[in-house]
């Protein structure tokens, strides 16, 4: 039997991470090596949240730049959240796996509202969670409610998944061959230094409640596996 360091996590899927070299949209098989991916720590007994971000659909920042209402533009960001967050669901329970989707802007006829306690429920009988809809509110990133339900539902771990990227770097490591990797940070660090990991209402809200975070590459087979079984892999941000 595996050994577990973290019994209960929130992994955070970027957006990009659904759509694969396109870049945007949905690809249903890049999904699947991804849920393929979460169905073998599900297969350890771990407790699993998922956050979707939606940048593979829209930006509300770039909506705002070409002349929307900002907010308005951010609903259209979440509403894609959640379209990502339903096909998840579909390739996971098509892999076995028992999934609930919570939308944090009521939609009932295609998931259930986010109730705290209900999800809480849904991880202890086995269920992996899937919260949809960012945190429900304009000028938020998927980011902040990684940091949000995982303090909500007390996560041992945030786990950010990036694509092609292993861990948190001084500089963007695509575009500067100086680029340092860091093993380990305190959330401290990342708002000191100004490092592009999270924003910096997630950061803050995960370092105020203690929330440990790894960073490491999504685009590596086994890699989430690592991280809950406690391997030192990417960067890991905790509050000394
Ligand atoms: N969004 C929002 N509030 C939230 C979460 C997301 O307004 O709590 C909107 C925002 O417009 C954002 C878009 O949804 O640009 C997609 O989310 P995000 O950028 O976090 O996705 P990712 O970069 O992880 O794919």
């Amino acid at each position: 039997m595996a050994n577990i360091k973290y019994n209960r996590i929130i992994l955070k899927l970027s957006g990009e991470a659904l759509a694969g070299d396109r870049g945007n949209g949905i690809n249903p098989p890049v999904i699947k090596d991804v849920a393929q991916e979460i169905k073998n720590i599900y297969d350890l007994g771990i407790q699993i949240g998922i956050i979707v971000g939606g940048g593979n659909m829209w930006r509300g920042e770039a909506g705002a730049e070409m002349g929307m209402e900002r907010a308005q533009a951010d609903y259209i960001g979440m509403l894609g959240t959640i379209m990502n967050s339903l096909a998840l669901q579909d390739i996971l329970e098509s892999l076995g796996v028992p999934t609930r989707v919570q939308t944090s802007i009521e939609m009932r006829q295609i998931a259930e509202p986010y109730i705290r306690r209900k999800a809480v429920r849904h991880l202890e009988k086995g269920r992996v969670v899937i919260f949809a809809g960012g945190t429900g509110n304009p000028y938020f990133s998927t980011d902040t409610a990684a940091a949000l339900r995982a303090a909500e539902i007390g996560a041992d771990a945030i786990l950010m998944a990036k694509n092609g990227v292993d861990g948190i770097y001084s500089a963007d490591p695509r575009t500067n061959e100086d680029a340092v990797k860091y093993d380990k940070l305190t959330y401290m660090d990342i708002l000191n230094k100004g490092l592009k990991v999270m924003d910096s209402t997630a950061s803050s809200l995960s370092m105020d409640n203690k929330i440990p975070l790894v960073v490491f590459n999504l685009n590596e087979a086994g890699n989430i596996k690592k991280v809950v079984t406690g391997d030192t892999i990417g960067t890991t941000v905790e509050e000394k």
